[in-house]
């Protein structure tokens, strides 16, 4: 098998979150260039106003540096949370008691007991269970449970403020996964005009439909993404597959899945998200605490780089940032630190060799010719890149499931279509304008954009695949082998 032809390029995409140390002035625009491939707007804090103003500079940056980025929004869901105390926060000791009253006033939480918006907390959970609170720093044993009240001993403590999260280990909260505020910002989103949406918390593929029964109309040109993050997600194979199956992509979204299913578990499970969404061609992005440290130091830890480069080594499509660029003092530095551990780590030679699913049997024309094309490109010496002249990024969706070292040229016209690329691992997603071109100009232009990029040399081959007829929907159904000659 063969490595790449010319310098490499980042194959695994970054997720930034915005908020307001992307809002400081010129930081959005570095942090394009440093290589932001997609932004995730956070609704679990600020406005409708805020996001649509944040996306609105983002088309505006990505033009500017000439490039394509996609906007994800992401639903808040149902965390979770404790209401508030009198005085802010308090501290829990070890072994005291307290306890959880969802018909406590909101604000009248003290050192023995708070509210909590989630009114059947009493009903879900029972004497030995362990709630988990602020993202398992602090845990309470349930000692009984009298509805209202949830009585509990603290078995680790800790300082504890307003409207922290709760979680059961385990899992089996059972608040549905769209609320009343998902549903209105669902619709903020659609109006805005993201291009992927995140669903919280779903706890089955039902959940998933949901979403995509409320996009409607929308859902043609927003992908889902589900968060993977409650234990029954990943309880046992099917409910997760039936998930992945439901979504465009996945996230690990290993902040509340580490804490329902515990530390230990999480390694294995990001493994298996990772693999699966691959196997069932999904995408896939790795999310949350990546580089934490990064929130207040210019420079990741060691065990940061590692965690980076592992999820790339696993097969992520995307890695994800949270509060590093959305609230942290060194949001650029991070980006860039990324884009180098990702380089770094994509040098590894084992994650360019593709086994190429010689088991399994193909029952698409488009898959089987990106699959093929994949094959061809892998094994035939002087490859420089696989094109895909596209109209929706499915082609190369396929193609980039499949390990190489070589790029993947998205070629389409449709500017949707370009972003909804950007999230995918080792494709370049670029413009094309296919208007007024017989099919033999076509692919003379497509040549011709990937030297200009310099994707592509006189004298490399590259493997083009297309359909008899442009912008038709799942219509490649042809594999060329191209010799740059005169461009
Ligand atoms: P969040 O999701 O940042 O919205 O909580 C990611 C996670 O739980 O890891
Ligand atoms: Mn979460």
């Amino acid at each position: 098998m063969h490595g790449p032809v010319h310098a490499p390029i980042r194959r695994t995409k970054i997720v930034a979150t915005l908020g307001p140390a992307s809002d400081r002035d010129g930081v959005l625009d570095e942090l394009i260039q440093a290589g932001v491939d997609v932004v995730r707007l956070n609704f679990s804090h600020g406005s409708a106003d805020d996001h649509r103003r944040r996306l609105q500079a983002v088309r505006e940056a990505a033009e500017r540096h000439g490039r394509t980025v996609a906007a994800l929004g992401d639903l808040q869901g149902p965390k979770i949370r404790i209401a508030r105390f009198a005085e802010g926060s308090v501290t829990l000791a070890e072994e005291q008691k307290f306890i959880l009253d969802v018909s406590l006033d909101r604000d009248a939480g003290d050192a023995t007991q708070v509210g909590c918006d989630y009114k059947s907390l009493a009903e879900d959970v029972k004497a030995g269970d362990v709630l988990l609170l602020d993202d398992g720093r602090l845990e309470l044993v349930v000692d009984r449970v009298e509805p209202p009240r949830v009585h509990t001993t603290v078995r680790v403590g800790g300082k504890l403020s307003n409207n922290k999260g709760i979680n059961k280990q385990g899992g089996g909260l059972s608040a549905a996964a769209l609320t009343d505020k998902d549903r209105e910002d669902l619709k903020t989103a659609v109006d805005i005009g993201v291009d992927y949406l995140a669903v919280s918390f779903p706890r089955s593929a039902a959940d998933m439909q949901l979403a995509r029964d409320l996009l409607g109309e929308a859902g043609k040109h927003i992908g889902l993404v589900a968060k993977i993050e409650r234990a029954e997600a990943v309880a046992d194979e099917q409910t997760l597959d039936d998930i992945i199956r439901a979504s465009e992509a996945v996230m690990v979204a290993r902040g509340d899945l580490g804490v329902e299913i515990g530390d230990a578990q999480l390694i294995g499970v990001q493994k298996r998200i990772i693999q699966r969404a691959r196997s069932l061609n999904r995408a896939v992005i790795t999310a949350t605490q990546m580089m934490e440290s990064m929130i207040q130091a210019p420079l990741p830890t060691r065990a940061e780089v590692f965690d980076v480069a592992n999820a790339v080594l696993d097969g992520t499509d995307a890695v994800m940032l949270s509060a590093e660029t959305a609230a942290g003092d060194y949001p650029v530095e991070t980006v860039e630190a990324m884009v180098r551990l990702c380089l770094g780590a994509e040098r590894e030679r084992s994650i360019q060799e593709s086994k190429h699913r010689i088991h399994e049997d193909f029952s698409r024309i488009d898959e089987t010719v990106a699959l093929s094309a994949m094959y061809a490109a892998n094994h035939l010496d002087g490859v420089a890149a696989i094109a895909c002249m596209t109209s929706t990024g499915y082609t190369p969706l396929i193609a980039s499931r499949i390990r190489s070292g070589l790029p993947i040229v998205g070629l389409a016209h449709s500017p949707a279509a370009q972003r909804r690329m950007a999230l995918y691992r080792g494709v370049v997603s670029l413009p094309f304008d296919t208007s007024g071109m017989n099919p033999l100009e076509l692919n003379q232009h497509a040549i011709e954009v990937m030297v200009k990029r310099g994707l592509a040399e006189i004298g490399d081959h590259i493997i083009l695949t297309r359909g008899d007829h442009m912008n038709a929907h799942g219509g490649t159904n042809t594999m060329k082998i191209i010799k740059v000659e005169n461009v």
